[in-house]
């Protein structure tokens, strides 16, 4: 029997299909406009008394209900944005009016002002294809202190992908703006006796490729919750911090604590976040590495893939962090032998801090950090939380969900007993000041 073939009219033509493409996209378009002024007028009614005391706030303040500034909205087209007058948060929400009337998304880049534009790079003007957003990723990532690369490298990166109604993308924008704190321009923190250094995390990471270019000693903690609630109760713990040359704010609890405190930190410096950079540094400046500590192989594992991501990258030797006492004075004479110019203590803490503040000199190395669980996490041995949990400040919270066994205590009791100390100020301090030291 001969096969059954749809006769050549029942074909359609490239033309209809053509046409059938773009009616569906017309529709989407259509559908996805409608979705985003619904959900404006609704927030915008919902929000209304406030919008009304922010309007007239302003006036009182001002003279001026609104102020109004050029931008570039959707295919370079030039608008007047308008924010509410005067300095009290909130004033960005008269964009609302911009998402209702279509020429702002919920999410995009941030808008360029026009007076702006010259300082595009011809690469960056691909953004003003699409609409601005109200709420832009690199502004959640740095009220977050997430923006380590910049707003502007974020915006390029990321902005393109989030352009809907992305509610998960909203949710961050609302938690980063209740979360994230004004910088207030001090550059120590302290929290339970211990000077905590507020830094980028650039100025960070030069701050580091410095001391060991110039061969200046140099002992680094980053300390989270965790850290502190340890040093509350341990005294040498808490002296080896307030003697270390530096202590950086890894995470959002410190973030929290510190704007609690009236005092906003400029990133979150965490050592995992910033051990790419340093190794992207050193490679570049010819400084040389040594990773000690985490299970046997897994130091190894994580300088094989961080060579393998930054060519040229010298680490000079690696060891795991389960050795006898009898095989300490290997250990150091190893280091210093292999002339490392910093090395990474992964023992966690208070042992890494501890460990560091009594041998650093005999290492040989300029620059020691202690630097927790990193290894694991650049070894692949552990998952590292996706960047949306980061954003939200839950990193803590997917690590529980890891290892409950072995975490629970330093988040389930430990987190409220952080947040207690902080809110009752509960500092512990040592009897001579870190600047005394
Ligand atoms: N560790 C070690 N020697 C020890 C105990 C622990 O090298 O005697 C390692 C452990 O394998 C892990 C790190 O120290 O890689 C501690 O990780 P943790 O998750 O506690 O650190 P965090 O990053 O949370 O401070």
């Amino acid at each position: 029997m001969p096969a059954l073939t749809a006769p050549e009219s029942l074909h359609p033509s490239p033309e209809l299909r053509a046409a059938w493409c773009q009616i569906r996209r017309s529709s989407s378009e259509l559908i996805h406009r409608i979705a985003v002024v619904t959900v404006a007028i609704t927030v915008a009614v919902a929000l209304s008394p406030w919008l009304i005391f922010r309007a007239c706030w302003g006036r009182f303040k001002s003279g001026s209900w609104l102020t109004s500034e050029v931008v570039l909205g959707r295919h370079g087209r030039a608008l007047r944005r308008l924010r509410f007058s005067g300095p009290m948060p909130g004033a960005g929400l008269a964009s609302l009016w911009h998402v209702a009337t279509g020429d702002y998304e919920w999410i995009g880049p941030r808008a360029v002002r026009h007076r702006d534009l010259t300082e595009l790079s011809t690469s960056e003007l691909v953004r003003l294809e699409v609409a601005p957003g109200l709420v832009s990723l690199g502004a959640i990532r740095q009220k977050m202190g997430l923006a380590h690369d910049g707003v502007a490298a974020l915006e390029h990166s990321m902005a393109y992908k989030v352009q809907s109604l992305d509610l998960g993308m909203m949710a961050r924008a609302v938690l980063a703006t209740c979360l994230g704190s004004r910088t207030s321009g001090d550059d120590t923190v302290c929290l339970f006796g211990v000077d905590i250094d507020d830094r980028t995390m650039a100025s960070a990471v030069d701050e580091l490729v410095d001391a060991a270019l110039h061969g200046r000693p140099q002992r680094v903690a980053f300390v989270n919750p965790d850290c502190l609630n340890k040093a509350y109760v341990d005294d040498a713990y808490r002296s080896a911090l307030c003697g270390a040359d530096r202590v950086y704010a890894d995470g959002i609890g410190i973030r929290l604590a510190a704007g609690w405190r009236g005092q906003g930190l400029r990133d979150n410096v965490n050592g995992t976040d910033l051990f790419p950079r340093l190794c992207e540094r050193a490679a570049q400046e010819g400084l040389s590495m040594y990773l000690l500590g985490a299970r046997p192989g897994v130091a190894e594992r994580a300088a094989t893939t961080m060579v393998e991501r930054y060519p040229g990258l010298q680490i000079v030797g690696t060891r795991d962090g389960y050795f006898g006492d009898d095989e300490e004075a290997d250990v150091r004479q190893t280091i210093r032998t292999s002339g490392a110019d910093i090395v990474l203590v992964a023992f966690g803490a208070p042992r890494q801090e501890l460990w560091i503040e009594e041998h650093h000199a005999e290492l040989g190395a300029s620059v020691a950090l202690g630097v927790g669980g990193l290894f694991d996490f650049y070894s692949g041995r552990i998952e590292r939380a996706p960047q949306a949990w980061r954003d939200l400040g839950l990193e803590w919270l997917f690590r529980l969900t890891r290892e409950p066994g072995r975490l629970w205590r330093r988040y389930v009791i430990g987190n409220p007993l952080f947040v207690v100390r902080t809110v009752l100020r509960a500092d512990r301090r040592l009897n001579t000041p870190r600047g005394e030291r």
